[in-house]
C-alpha cells in the first residue's frame, strides 16, 4: 500500500489506482442489481418544527447493504450511481418505496425524497412522480422532492417547466444543501421552490467561525423576505441547535434530534399505526 511505503513508486500508485478502479467496477456492476435483489432499503430521518418541537416529517435515506461488501455509504454508491445512470432506476425505487411507506402511516406527515440532478435529465420524472403518488395513494401535500442546485444548471427551460409541473402535481419543492456548490441566488427566484434547505457545512462551522453563522443568519433572512420556510440540516450540538433558533429558523434536523432509522422503529417510537393501503388495480 502506497501510504505505509511512504515515498512509494510510482508503481505503488499505479497497483492502487488498478485496486481504486477495480473497486469501483465491483460497486458499479453489484449496484446495478441491487434493487432487484432485494438489498436496499430507506431509512427515515425526522424534521422538526422549530417554534413548538413537534415532527413534522421525515426525510427518506437510500441504503445499500450488499452481502460481500457489507453496508456501503450513500457518500460512496449515489456518485457512482449518478455517473453511470443508475440513479434513475435507484431514484425511482426510492420514490415509490418512500410514498408506499408513507402512505402506510396514519401521521399525515410528509416525506421528503433526494431526486438527483441526473433523473432531471429524463422528462419523464414527472409521469414518475405521478404514477408514485397514485400507485401509493399518498396526498400529493405529503411529498416534498429534494433537489440540488446541480440539477439547474443543464436545460434550465426543461427543469423549470418540469419544477412547474411537480408542483401542479401539489408536491413540495425544497432547495437542498443551500449554499454551497454552484448556488445563485438568482436560482431562488427563477425557480418555484417551496423551501430551503442550508447545508449542514454551515451548521457544523457556526460554532467556531463567525462568517458561518453569518451565512445562516442571511439564508434565513433571505427566506423571510422570499417568504420561504428554512431548514437547517446535520443539527449536532446544543450550540448550533440555540444558534439557528435565535436566527429564526423555521425547522430543524439532525442527529441531537434524531437520527435516521428504519420504517419500524419509527412506527414504534412514534406510535404510528398502519392504515389499509391504496392497492392499484389490475
Ligand atoms: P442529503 O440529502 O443532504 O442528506 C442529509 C445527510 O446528512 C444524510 O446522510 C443524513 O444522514 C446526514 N445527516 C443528517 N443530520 C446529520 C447530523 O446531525 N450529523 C451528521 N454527521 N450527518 C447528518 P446520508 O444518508 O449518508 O446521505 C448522504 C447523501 O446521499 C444525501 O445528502 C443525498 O445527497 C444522498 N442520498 C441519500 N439517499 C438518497 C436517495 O434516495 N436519492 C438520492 N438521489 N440521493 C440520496
Ligand atoms: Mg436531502
Ligand atoms: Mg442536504
Ligand atoms: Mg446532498
Amino acid at each position: 500500500n502506497a501510504k505505509f511505503n511512504g515515498r512509494g513508486t510510482a508503481a505503488f500508485y499505479s497497483a492502487d489506482m488498478d485496486a481504486d478502479l477495480r473497486q469501483r467496477r465491483l460497486v458499479e456492476s453489484e449496484l446495478r442489481h441491487a434493487a432487484l435483489r432485494d438489498q436496499l432499503s430507506l431509512v427515515f430521518q425526522p424534521l422538526f418544527d422549530a417554534s413548538n418541537g413537534t415532527c413534522t416529517g421525515y426525510e427518506a435515506l437510500m441504503r445499500w447493504h450488499h452481502p460481500d461488501l457489507g453496508q456501503v455509504s450513500p457518500a460512496t454508491f449515489i456518485p457512482v450511481a449518478e455517473e453511470t445512470g443508475i440513479i434513475v432506476t435507484l431514484g425511482e425505487w426510492a420514490l415509490r418505496e418512500a410514498c408506499r411507506t408513507a402512505a402506510s402511516w396514519d401521521d399525515g406527515l410528509a416525506v421528503a425524497v433526494n431526486v438527483s440532478a441526473v433523473q432531471f435529465r429524463f422528462p419523464d420524472l414527472v409521469d414518475t412522480v405521478s404514477s408514485a403518488l397514485t400507485d401509493s395513494g399518498l396526498e400529493p401535500h405529503r411529498l416534498e422532492l429534494e433537489i440540488t442546485e446541480t440539477s439547474l444548471i443543464e436545460n434550465r427551460e426543461t427543469v423549470l417547466a418540469m419544477l412547474q409541473k411537480l408542483r401542479a402535481l401539489g408536491v413540495m419543492i425544497v432547495i437542498d444543501d443551500f449554499g454551497t456548490g454552484y448556488s445563485s441566488l438568482g436560482n431562488l427566484q427563477a425557480f418555484p421552490f417551496d423551501k430551503i434547505k442550508i447545508d449542514r457545512s454551515f451548521i457544523w462551522q457556526m460554532e467556531e467561525d463567525e462568517s458561518a453563522r453569518a451565512i445562516v443568519k442571511a439564508i434565513i433572512g433571505l427566506g423571510k423576505s422570499l417568504d420561504l420556510p428554512v431548514v437547517a440540516e446535520g443539527i449536532e450540538t446544543f450550540g448550533q441547535h440555540r444558534m439557528v433558533i435565535e436566527e429564526g429558523i423555521e425547522q430543524l434536523q439532525g442527529f441531537l434530534l434524531g437520527k435516521p432509522k428504519s420504517a419500524g422503529e419509527v412506527e414504534v417510537l412514534s406510535g404510528i399505526r398502519r392504515v389499509p393501503t391504496f392497492r392499484k388495480r389490475g
